[in-house]
């Protein structure tokens, strides 16, 4: 079959490898229909992370049903299905508590949590290709209605949907409240749409990229550009002088100052200095272990400078994670079905799998107008 290969720093190739099979009983083969490139994809496509060269790529997908194990119960051939991007047992303790990004038994003893197509996340195969397996699978295929409707709208829930809704669990949000969400990419523009779906009173976005920033002033957010100027006093002077209620980091270590150098503990001080005293903040971007690439000797270790003492004074609470994306891709499916939530106008470009190596050029550059791309192997 044909699959996205990952050949080194900033190279890519379409190439033949071998066809996903069953392997496990309780596995299924999926033909992939839709396959999005994520901000995610980048720490391995930039050459930041251990990923040998070889892996393909792909932990955001969707597609039907081919092949079906004999211990698999539920789903059947033709399903149309969507992948969550945590690969998860469904019976471990973590996975009971709904916490399925951190599954117990889907990685190797004493880690937690399993993805497609991702550096230390287990032997998954990514899905940016014609075919994935797909373990465990009558607790990893989320089902979807038959034909081809809301095929954009649905791929949102293998990860960014669900992600952008989890960050705003994370800190907290309320019907009523203000939510500040530094970062304009596809996460961060799921996380203010989920504030928006939570009711969130007023939403401030934070990025430079202005067509990443309309998209925000699209779905009703108050865009903030952090190269005009600080974007803490933007928003306090915004709200006369308040923090705003709940804060969302949706940048990770790859933060960019104004100045354009790399800062990676930027984004987390600027929440502790936007939201409000006893506010929440949920923290989705990516922070890594370690960074051979990074710009300095603590990041490259993944030991952040954050205003600790600042963060004590104001008594503000952080979360943070990996997405437990299964908890809640049933429930904003069905917000789909019912015609109240669109999550696919995030989407910028969908393109047949061969363009696959121009794509992650440009949408690692944030090309303005590129922001999610859908890879459809089918095209
Ligand atoms: P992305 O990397 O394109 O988005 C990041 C955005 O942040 C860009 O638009 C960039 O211009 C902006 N930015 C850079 N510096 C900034 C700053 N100082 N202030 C405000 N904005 C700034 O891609 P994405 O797909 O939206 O991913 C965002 C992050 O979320 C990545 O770190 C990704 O790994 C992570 N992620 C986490 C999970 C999870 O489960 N926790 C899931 C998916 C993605
Ligand atoms: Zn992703």
């Amino acid at each position: 079959m044909k699959a996205v290969v990952y050949k080194g720093p900033r190279e890519i190739a379409v190439e033949d490898v071998e066809d996903a099979q069953i392997q496990n009983p309780t596995d299924v083969v999926v033909r992939v229909t839709s396959t999005a490139i994520c901000g995610s994809n980048l720490h391995m496509y930039e050459g930041r992370t251990d990923a040998e060269p070889g892996i393909t790529f792909g932990h955001e997908n969707m597609g039907i049903v081919e092949e079906v194990g004999k211990g698999v119960a539920r789903v059947k051939a033709g399903d149309r299905v969507v992948l969550p991007f945590n690969v998860a047992c469904g019976f471990c303790d973590n996975c009971r508590a709904g916490k399925s990004a951190f599954c117990l038994t889907a990685n190797e003893p004493g880690t937690a949590g399993g993805a497609y197509g991702y550096v230390g996340m287990g032997p998954y195969g990514g899905g940016q290709a014609e075919h994935l397996r797909v373990p465990f699978a009558d607790y990893n295929c989320v089902p979807l209605p038959q034909g081809d409707e809301h095929e954009k709208d649905f791929a949102m829930l293998a990860d960014i949907f669900p992600t952008g809704y989890h960050a705003t669990e994370l800190a907290g949000v309320q019907p009523g409240e203000t939510v500040a969400v530094y970062g304009a990419g596809p996460v961060g523009i799921m996380a203010a749409y989920s504030a928006r779906l939570k009711g969130a009173s007023r939403i401030f976005v934070v990025d430079h990229v202005p067509s990443r920033l309309d998209l925000a002033r699209d779905l009703g957010a108050e865009p903030i550009n952090f190269d005009d100027s600080d974007p803490v006093e933007q928003i306090t002077d915004a709200l006369d002088g308040y923090g705003t209620d709940r804060g969302v980091d949706a940048v990770g270590y790859q933060a960019t100052a104004a100045n354009g150098e790399e800062q990676p503990a930027t984004v987390l001080n600027q929440l502790v200095g936007t939201v409000r005293h006893t506010g929440g903040i949920g923290v989705v971007g990516l922070y890594l272990p370690s960074d051979p690439g990074a710009p300095d000797e603590h990041s490259a270790k993944g030991e952040l400078l954050v205003k600790m003492g600042r963060l004590f004074e104001k008594g503000q609470s952080i979360g943070t994670g990996q997405a437990d994306a299964k908890r809640y891709a049933h429930r904003l499916r069905d917000l789909i079905i019912a015609g109240r939530a669109e999550p696919g106008f995030v989407v910028s470009q969908e393109l047949p799998l061969t363009d696959a190596p121009d794509a992650y050029a440009r949408f690692d550059k944030r090309e303005d107008g590129y922001s999610k791309v859908l890879l459809r192997p089918g095209m």
